[in-house]
């Protein structure tokens, strides 16, 4: 049996290095690609979910590849996500492939199911075994993300354009080929290194902040990959959602560092209850951005997506309360390049000029709790 799975980001990196671990044969599929999203189309309902023909585009260049079994997370909740797997079963076995679809559901809400699904893969392993393997490619995982995270900081100051992001790629590949502990800890400190040693110039950067739907804002090819249009304008990014802060377990995300209750108490004033996906974590961190003196707010949401609309029709009033520009971009199928392009550069000019103008965010409306984090205002931007 060989798995396939499907793309979002570098997860394939995390769930690769999982399976192999754990004597599992597996099959990455070719990177998202336009041709993915053409198959996925082709397949799925008009109105499915755009994340959901984008992934079973994975699933069938995985089959097309040599997979002959897949492996997809289940879920909980209002939204569409938990039918995911069972759709992409149906619709590939009626275009002809027939494979088995192993559902991994969320450990806390069905423990059982999970270990059913568990022993099919690894008939040999026990639990004490999985968690003893889980444990260290959660922690390549997270250093992976930490450098994401890092890259998205620091490349507004690089001197020459693309510094920043060679210097990434070249931190995530000596990460993917670590194995041991100590191999991903001498990784990553390496990896840092690189990202440090780019060439800088000394400037204030705007701050943008990138919230909205978690699969929209993991996976580069569906997004346009805006964080890096903005980080090379000049812009400081910070992105709300990463995979080991979604999937995580405990209370602290690992990589941005908010609990969930630091997210949902902010949220709690514009939207106090669960609307599924990430509707409130949209929220809640629209508001802790707007804190933490970012200048502008980018919100990414697939077309139909119930929980971000949610959350869009709310962000407005926040806009109005805080007095800080938010860029709305829906995206599917049809979402072309340059409009994307068009309307970056556009929120891009406006975010720079309300800097420029030290048009800063009106305190008396904020309860702050980091004043001193706002950032003087700076000439030397890109
Ligand atoms: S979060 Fe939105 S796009 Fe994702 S499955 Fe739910 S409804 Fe669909």
């Amino acid at each position: 049996m060989r798995l396939t799975f499907p793309h979002m980001g570098n997860a394939y990196i995390f769930v690769g290095d999982l399976l192999r671990r754990l004597d599992v044969e597996f099959i990455v599929p070719p990177k998202t690609s336009t041709r993915t999203i053409e198959l996925g189309v082709r397949y799925a309902p008009e109105l499915a979910c755009f994340p959901l023909k984008v992934t079973l585009g994975n699933f069938i260049e995985g089959i097309e590849a040599g997979a002959d079994a897949g492996i997809m997370i289940g879920g909980v909740g209002p939204c569409r996500f938990g039918y995911y797997a069972e759709t992409q079963r149906r619709i590939l076995r009626q275009i002809g492939y027939d494979i088995p679809m192993y559902i991994l559901e969320p450990p806390t809400a069905h423990p059982l199911k999970f270990y059913r699904v568990f022993k099919q893969l690894c008939p040999k392993k026990t639990l004490r075994h999985l968690w003893k393997e889980l444990r260290i490619s959660w922690k390549k995982a997270v250093f992976i993300e930490k450098i994401e995270a890092y890259a998205l900081k620091v490349r507004c100051f690089e001197k020459d354009l693309g510094s920043t992001t060679k210097a990434k790629k070249r931190a995530i590949s000596l990460l993917e080929n670590a194995f041991s502990e100590t191999e991903i800890e001498k990784a990553f400190e390496e990896g840092l290194g690189l990202l440090n040693q780019v060439e800088k110039e000394d400037r204030v950067a705007p701050k943008i902040g990138i919230v909205g739907e978690f699969f929209i804002l993991l996976e580069p090819y569906v997004n346009f990959d805006i964080e890096t249009i903005l980080g090379e304008m000049g812009f400081y990014i910070e992105r709300s959602v990463f995979l080991t802060d979604w999937i995580n377990p405990g209370t602290k995300a690992p990589v941005t560092g908010h609990s969930k209750d630091e997210v949902l108490n902010a949220a709690a004033p514009y939207l106090s209850h669960f609307v599924g996906g990430d509707g409130r974590q949209t929220i809640g961190h629209s508001i802790l951005f707007i804190k933490e003196g970012f200048e502008g707010i980018v919100h990414l949401l697939p077309f139909t997506c119930m929980p971000e609309l949610i959350a869009k029709s709310i962000l407005p009033k926040i806009s109005y309360d805080f007095d800080i520009p938010f860029l709305y971009l829906v995206i599917d199928e049809q979402t072309g390049r340059a409009g994307i392009q068009t309307r970056i550069e556009a929120f891009a000019d406006l975010v720079r000029q309300r800097h420029l103008k030290n048009i800063l965010p009106k305190k008396d409306k904020i309860n702050w709790t980091q004043k001193g984090k706002i950032q003087p205002v700076g000439v030397n931007i890109r």
